[in-house]
């Protein structure tokens, strides 16, 4: 019966909807995957076993009385622990937030739960969102399933992980420089961040407002698009949400890439990249091209000031977000003779290192007399940076290359050396600062065996072409069946 765990969303659908199997089996599926992986593993903060069954006895009853299986009926799925889920502990992965039980839900998850998705859980992640190997969270650390030595990335790693090894059938991740695509390439599952404003923010805890965007974490593109239609549209309790009408994205599926340009930036194929990263896109190149794609090369100058930009302004956005946790108004607080005291006590001992250190940058480069030699300087470079991408979608439909420098790292490897942490965004941080879609999806295998993520960015607002790309791709491949060997 585990093997029901391994079902993609359209797979379980036909399924559900045949009578084949039932939601309750399917949900006991995953449970038990969980119960034999996750102590291994640690994809999870929280398991919502009991809430999870239950509703899954009542959807069975539903069906049973002749209600109509929407396309994530009876679906178990796993967002990120930063997405507001009423009545379920949502801690961001901080002591700050370990206790705290939201009254209401993020609009990404009543949009889901509308669609009669069940809440199976709520996944790891680097504290607020901060990090790129889920190494900072408050809980423990995820293990790669590939290589339980190994991250799983970061900073959705939890989720990413937990698609991976088959923990759940999807889950929901938050991308603010590369949290969804980072993961997903170092845990061989596909990763769709989509444009900024195509999904809405609203319950999803902030990190940095201007860069952060929620997508999903899948098995399969096809899954991608499915929860792209569910979760995607204007919402009006985010004034950042845009509103213009959500296609149906499964109709991108299936329709090749015949004539498609598609551009390969120099710079993303630079000496910082590992040679088996680079050999394995490099054929994934090869075989898009055999797909009937036009492989152009293309510039992107100002790559070389990406992580020095976004790590000025996601710091500074972090820092006045973080704000609202002073021990008054959410979480912890820690009790003090005086209110300054407790300010203090509160967020030395409620936030992690990582975070206290993006606190501290942030607020560095907001003071008056560092605002223009820092903040405005990195506004100024972000809008080169987007420009950059802009006039290379003047020839060119699509933009693909690697996700990251190299395939998963040891855990422990980089703790101790957050700037070359940082670095290993190199690749990814662009698409936030200038909010375009992308998506990372499974090409091969690198050194050890470990996995390698072909990242395709689009043009603002045209994830059809994103999706028709990565389904063109992973159809002609068999990346996306293999899973890791986890006993
Ligand atoms: N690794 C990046 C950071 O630490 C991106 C994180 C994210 O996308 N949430 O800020």
């Amino acid at each position: 019966m585990s093997e029901l765990a391994r079902l993609t969303i359209h797979e379980a659908n036909q399924k559900i909807k045949s009578g084949t199997i039932s939601v309750t089996e399917l949900t006991q599926a995953v449970l038990n995957k969980i119960d034999q992986l996750d102590p291994r593993l640690g994809c999870y903060i929280t398991v919502c076993r009991e809430q999870a069954l239950c509703r899954a006895r009542e959807i069975d009853n539903q069906i049973a009385k002749g209600s109509p299986v929407k396309t994530l009926t009876g679906i178990p799925i796993a967002p990120k622990d930063i997405y507001l889920t009423r009545g379920i502990r949502t801690t961001c992965a901080s002591n700050i937030l370990r206790d705290f039980v939201p009254t209401y839900n993020a609009t990404v998850i009543d949009r889901l739960l509308e669609q009669g998705a069940i809440l199976i859980g709520k996944t790891n992640l680097d504290e607020f969102a901060m990090g790129s190997s889920t190494e900072n969270s408050c809980f423990h650390c995820t293990k790669n399933p590939w290589d339980l030595s190994r991250v799983p990335g970061g900073s959705s790693g939890g989720s990413a992980a937990a698609v991976s090894a088959h923990l759940c059938i999807a889950s929901t991740g938050t991308d603010t420089g590369g949290s969804i695509r980072q993961p997903a390439a170092h845990c061989s599952v596909v990763g769709l961040k989509p444009t900024y404003g195509r999904v809405s923010r609203y319950g999803t805890v902030a990190y940095a407002s201007s860069l952060d965007q929620m997508g999903p974490i899948t098995k399969d593109v096809e899954d991608a698009a499915i929860m792209l239609n569910t979760i995607a549209g204007k919402d009006s309790k985010d004034s950042t949400s845009i509103d213009r009408p959500v296609p149906d994205y499964t109709l991108s599926l299936g329709r090749g890439i015949q004539g498609l340009k598609i551009g390969i930036p120099r710079e993303f194929f630079d000496s910082a990249i590992n040679a088996d990263v680079r050999t394995t896109v490099e054929t994934a190149m090869r075989q898009l091209e055999a797909l009937g794609a036009k492989i152009i090369e293309i510039t992107l100058p100002h790559t070389k000031y990406v992580v020095a930009t976004y790590y000025i302004i996601a710091p500074a956005e972090a820092s006045a977000n973080l704000a609202r946790y002073d021990g008054v108004r959410f979480g912890l607080r820690k009790k003090s003779a005086d209110l300054h005291d407790m300010y203090t006590q509160t967020k030395s001992h409620g936030f992690g290192a990582e975070v206290q250190r993006r606190i501290l940058a942030g607020t560095y480069v907001l003071s008056s007399g560092y605002y223009d030699a820092y903040y405005i300087s990195a506004q100024k470079a972000r809008t080169l940076i987007r420009n950059d991408y802009l006039a290379a979608f003047d020839t060119v439909d699509i933009i693909a290359g690697p996700v990251a420098p190299t395939t998963a790292f040891k855990l422990g490897e980089m703790t101790n050396d957050p700037l070359k942490m940082y670095l290993s965004d190199i690749l990814t941080l662009a698409v936030n600062l200038s909010g375009l879609p992308a998506m990372s999806i499974p090409c091969g295998f690198g050194d050890h065996n470990l996995p390698v993520g072909l990242q395709l960015i689009g043009k603002p607002f045209d994830e059809e072409t994103l999706i028709r790309t990565a389904h063109a791709y992973e159809q002609s491949t068999e990346w996306h069946r293999i899973s890791p060997e986890l006993g």
